[in-house]
């Protein structure tokens, strides 16, 4: 093996607690090793930090990592240091001292990763700051590389301007690390960065740990207690689209004596910090957000994220729901949308000088196709990314653990759908179109003596929420088309053949519970069964050293560490030595305290 990856490795192994590196962490290890521009897209989870903080320990001199939040930049380096690895943020928050001791720590070589913002590298003086200290840089790490591209959904504009490193620092390798997979961000990203023929390392974007499902709206605040009640004392994020649900949302769930916390554009910096704060120091369990919540967050555990709305796209949605589960274990994803939701959303991209709206408009269809369709949930998200999944059934989503199974008599019912549209002379909306066919009262169809056709009233007896689910199903499919400002319904030549009974579309019987359990794939990081209450107690040690140090529970070890211990039970420093996750700090840091809790945990003793 290459000397410097082998070294690499035992550095994860002393630092991390980690036997191996996955297998395109290696590949991305190696490229930067061996001094190579590359572009590293894995999903969230994959273990991007690692493909960078990894080499930086075995090459002369610090990596300088461009990372766009302080919040970002403050859990990595908190983490590190956790680790036992020398590492700073310098940005607008650091004190002077922090930044003599910084200087100080470059002159004398005794850094090994420099995390500072874009803003800094784009700032008059700090290249020759760096020049000045004769620094020498390992490689530069780009991380969130995404926001250098206007196709990404986290575009900042100073991100474009990171191209100066490279006529800054020629022979220095540069990495880019995202989560964003698709094809026109990742050519942005070779292009604003100046990169050098560079390697592209790609991983497959299925979260197989991700039990996606999708249910039309009906009482949020019902189908979210759902979810958050099968996740007692866990961490989970509930997205909105506007400030005023979220406050809606807060009020109601506080009152129902759930552990909640708002973020929002509307909010103060300090109150947005705070709700950040106790999520991530596990003071509240739920946070309700709009999409201006969660790129700051690096939670490990966040076991759901519900959307209480439709999201505006496949992007934004793989990015929000994705922050659950980083740590491979079990997580949900749960969607309620409504058609209203789509036109809230293309009202506000209609309404920005946003230059990229029709973009925004394609992405809305794709993500409305999305939550209306029936297929496997992985095998679209997959798909939209250009990549297909291999195995049939994923058996981690609604679709495929059979949740959404169809209707037997979908055939008639479709046809009774769409001649009611023909009937109506394809001029009116979905909700009209249900309206009609439960036989509504409402003054327009009585203005339009639409209640004395033959359609009227011929699903008498469903739901107006089912109905119009069906009637979704039918556009998914392409058996009616929304046409124009109004969203017209209009059948389309495939309807027609549904009409003459050759063709039978799937509708789908909404909110059906299999009681099967979801069956993730893979589970990575914890071997065998553990013991829930030694878990739950490890835990608690855990929030009480993070309470005593000031940090999140996740950076003093993460929950599969704790699951690992809580299914070994290691009885010495040795046996917690082999717990994956228990680097050499952590282990002269805590090892004693966690074997303490271990040793004492009743059923244990001896
Ligand atoms: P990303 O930044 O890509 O979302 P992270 O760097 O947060 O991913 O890593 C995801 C999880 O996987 C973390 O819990 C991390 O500690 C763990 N991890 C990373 N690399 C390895 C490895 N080689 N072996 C075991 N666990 C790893």
């Amino acid at each position: 093996m290459n000397p410097a990856l082998k070294a690499a490795q035992d550095a994860l192994k002393k630092h991390w607690g980690y036997d191996s590196f996955f297998e395109l962490q290696e590949k991305a290890v190696e490229l930067i090793l061996d001094g190579r521009d590359c572009t590293v897209v894995l999903p969230t989870g994959g273990g991007k930090s690692i493909c960078y903080q990894a080499p930086a320990l075995v090459l002369p001199g610090f990596a300088l990592v461009i990372s766009p939040l302080i919040s970002l930049m403050k859990d990595q380096v908190d983490g590190l240091t956790e680790c036992g690895v020398a590492s700073a943020a310098l940005t607008s928050a650091s004190s002077s001292s922090e930044k003599i001791e910084i200087r100080s720590a470059i002159r004398e070589n005794r850094l090994k990763l420099l995390y500072v913002s874009p803003e800094r590298i784009a700032s008059n003086g700090f290249i020759d700051f760096l020049r000045s200290e004769r620094a020498t840089i390992s490689f530069i790490a780009v991380d969130e590389a995404h926001c250098v591209s206007a196709w990404g959904h986290d575009f900042r504009p100073e991100y474009r301007q990171l191209g100066v490193l490279r006529e800054a620092f020629p022979g220095v390798a540069m990495g880019a690390y995202t989560a964003t997979a698709t094809e026109h961000v990742r050519e942005d990203i070779n292009v604003q960065l100046r990169l050098k023929n560079p390697e592209t390392v790609i991983g497959s974007f299925d979260r197989a740990n991700l039990i996606y499902s999708v249910a039309r709206r009906g009482n949020i605040i019902e189908q979210v207690r759902s979810v958050i009640d099968t996740h007692k004392d866990e961490s989970g994020i509930i997205y909105c689209i506007r400030r005023t649900d979220v406050d809606d949302m807060v009020i109601r769930l506080k009152g129902l004596g759930y552990s909640v916390a708002p973020y929002h554009a509307g909010m103060t910096a300090d109150q947005r910090k705070k709700s950040q704060d106790d999520f991530v120091k596990e003071k509240v369990d739920i946070v309700i957000a709009t999409i201006a919540f969660g790129m700051g967050i690096d939670k490990s555990n966040v076991r759901y994220v519900i959307h209480a709305a439709g999201p505006k796209s496949l992007e934004n949605y793989q990015q929000e729901s994705g922050r659950a589960g980083r740590d491979g274990l079990p997580a949900d994803c749960k969607l309620f949308y409504s058609g209203s939701d789509y036109g809230l959303w293309k009202s506000i991209i209609t309404g920005s000088e946003d230059v990229a709206s029709e973009t925004s408009l394609e992405k809305l269809n794709e993500i409305y196709n999305y939550m209306t369709g029936v297929d496997c949930r992985h095998r679209y998200i997959s798909s939209y990314f250009g990549q297909a999944l291999e195995q049939k059934s994923c058996d981690a989503c609604d679709v495929c653990l059979g949740e959404l199974a169809s209707v037997e008599d979908s055939l008639v019912l479709s046809q009774k759908i769409l001649s009611c549209v023909v009937r109506i002379n394809e001029r009116f909306g979905a909700d009209y179109t249900a309206s009609v066919l439960l036989g509504s009262k409402d003054k327009r169809i009585l203005a339009n003596n639409h209640n004395s056709l033959s359609v009227y009233g011929l699903l008498k007896g469903y739901t107006k929420q089912v109905v119009r689910g069906w009637i979704e199903n039918l556009v998914s499919q392409g058996f009616l088309a929304r046409v124009g400002e109004y969203a017209v319904l209009q059948v389309t030549a495939d309807g027609r053949k549904v009409l003459k009974g050759n063709v039978t579309p799937a509708l789908l019987q909404p909110e059906k519970k299999t009681g099967k359990t979801p069956r993730p794939r893979s589970v990575k990081g914890v071997s065998g069964d553990y013991d829930d209450p030694l878990f739950q107690s490890l835990r608690i040690l855990r929030r009480e050293i993070a309470e005593e140090k000031s940090l999140p529970p996740f950076v003093v070890f993460h929950d599969t560490a704790l699951m690992e211990m809580a299914s070994i039970k290691p009885r010495s420093i040795e046996e917690l030595a082999d717990v994956k996750g228990v680097g050499k700090a952590k282990l002269e840091r805590y090892g004693e305290r966690f074997l303490a809790a271990i040793r004492e945990h009743p059923g244990l003793q001896t």
